[in-house]
């Protein structure tokens, strides 16, 4: 499928997401630009998932990989005190595994969380944001009940504990508009000449046009706690969530 290249760079990790290292040959290396490799599972961050860490393994010597940034080549970003490997060289991929296992479960609480709140409220989500293990996200939730905090807590331990599927599938354009939710959520979001469309999908709770990174199952979230709920005005609502294992 064409959307899993970026630029040159054959992106590994928008169809296996538990890839954790990889070989690759580097097509271009600047220090102020960055390194573009031919194939990497470095998820460049997007959709409120910020970039993966990791290394390059070259030649006895190692770049460390701090960040990424996207134009017309995705460029990985070293560690300004690294050797940079120059172009032609065959390199090792290895992201830091603890960093991304957290961030798929993370960003997969903010799928659930969504869907409970659209589902047993009928909110949108209107924005948000994570690190490792925490995250917020906003809703146009005008009149919440008093036990508003306590009920979404309640209803994500829930859906942790049933353990729903989270599947990851690519749809035709026309195919992926023709799913209600996928309309609600993203229809304004996704490029006009985008042709194939990244669905991930809980199954029986909730379907978003998305490009991170996701762990299998509900269950492998964890715990999820609701931390706070704040009044930002005018039916903006901001809850704050922290994975609790
Ligand atoms: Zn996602």
């Amino acid at each position: 499928m064409p959307t899993d290249f970026h630029g040159r760079t054959h992106r590994l990790e928008l169809a296996d997401q538990s890839l954790r290292t990889w070989d690759a040959t580097v097509m271009a290396s600047d220090p102020e630009l960055g390194i573009v490799l031919d194939r990497s599972a470095f998820y460049p961050g997007g959709g409120g998932q910020p970039p993966d860490h990791g290394v390059l393994l070259w030649g006895g010597v190692q770049t460390r990989i701090i960040g990424a940034r996207s134009g017309d080549d995705l460029y990985l970003l070293p560690h300004v005190e690294d050797p940079l490997p120059p172009p032609g060289t065959a390199v090792r991929g290895a992201l830091d595994d603890a960093r991304r296992s957290t961030l798929m479960r993370t960003h997969s609480a903010l799928h659930l969380l969504s869907g409970v709140v659209f589902r047993d409220f009928g909110a949108l989500v209107t924005g948000g944001n994570m690190e490792p293990g925490l995250a917020r996200m906003d809703f146009d939730l005008p009149d919440p009940p008093a036990d508003f905090k306590d009920r979404v807590a309640a209803a994500c331990a829930a859906e942790v504990a049933a353990d729903r599927a989270i599947l990851v599938t690519n749809l035709a354009r026309e195919e992926a508009f023709a799913i209600p939710d996928i309309i609600r959520t993203a229809t304004n979001l996704l490029p006009p000449d985008l042709e194939v469309v990244r669905i991930v999908d809980i199954v029986g709770l909730d379907t978003q046009a998305d490009g991170g990174t996701h762990v299998a199952s509900t269950r492998q979230i964890g715990g999820i706690e609701v931390v706070k709920m704040e009044n930002k005005g005018k039916g903006f609502r901001r809850l704050r969530v922290r994975l609790t294992d």
